[in-house]
């Protein structure tokens, strides 16, 4: 029945203030935040130079030339892209995501056109990147997999939500928490469970949010170990 409302009548039946400026969400395709708050959030476009490698925002120019931040280079992954700058509304439909396993209309249109607009090798599977067993008995769901599933959807690339595995469950990431902090807490805490659908495969790994990246090249790391041909990782935002 909700189905067939208007968009504006559901609004004004169910009205809902924006998690940012607190106006009211004129459009229930936009989720959490309003028009004013998407608008003002940064979406990377082809006007955006990012580090060929970790995604991060680095410029805006017209002209594009190959640029690297240098602070990834260890990392294992092979490159990884966001939708977007970890703020606004951006960071609103992270933070909801924690909480609800839905994606608004809008943040689901913006994750589609980012793969879209980045081949990424050519993915053969599409992985979330895993919860312990115990953050997920507490969330009830994996924000990571719900993304994931949206990707593999629109894409029709195989899903594959049970080959790659938390093994330590380690506190959430504090904003506080320097790089090395980050870093200790997910060293070793990935594992592959079935190598034999990893091998030889090019993997599109599949997260909320990008920070150090150390999740990102732990996960890439054990999956390159069994097998992986490629890994690159597509996540809603990007912590700058
Ligand atoms: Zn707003
Ligand atoms: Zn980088």
């Amino acid at each position: 029945m909700l189905k067939v409302i208007p968009d504006a009548i559901t609004t004004l039946l169910y009205p809902q203030a924006c998690s940012i400026c607190k106006q009211g969400v004129e459009n229930i395709a936009d989720g959490v935040a309003c028009r004013d708050c998407w608008e003002q959030t940064k979406i990377f476009s082809d006007r955006d130079v990012l580090c060929g490698k970790c995604g991060a925002f680095l410029r805006e120019s017209d002209h594009q030339t190959e640029t690297y931040c240098r602070r990834c280079d260890d990392h294992f992954y092979d490159s990884a892209l966001a939708v977007g700058v970890y703020d606004k509304a951006l960071a609103a439909a992270v933070i909801s995501l924690k909480h609800v396993p839905n994606v608004a209309k809008t943040t689901r249109k913006h994750l589609v056109e980012s793969l879209e607009r980045n081949s990424f090798a050519n993915p053969d599977v599409i992985l979330p990147v895993p919860l312990s067993g115990k953050r997920l008995l507490e969330r009830g769901f994996n924000q990571a997999a719900v993304l994931a599933r949206i990707i593999a959807k629109s894409s029709g690339i195989g899903l594959d939500e049970h080959s790659l595995i938390r093994t330590v469950h380690t506190p959430m990431h504090r904003a506080a928490m320097d790089r090395k902090a980050r870093e200790m807490t997910v060293k070793d805490a990935f594992s592959v469970t079935r190598p034999n659908l990893i091998a030889g495969k090019n993997v599109l790994l599949i997260d909320d949010v990008l920070t150090s990246g150390s999740t990102a090249s732990h996960c890439a790391k054990v999956l390159k170990t069994n097998g992986a041909g490629s890994v690159n990782i597509l996540t809603l935002a990007r912590a700058v």
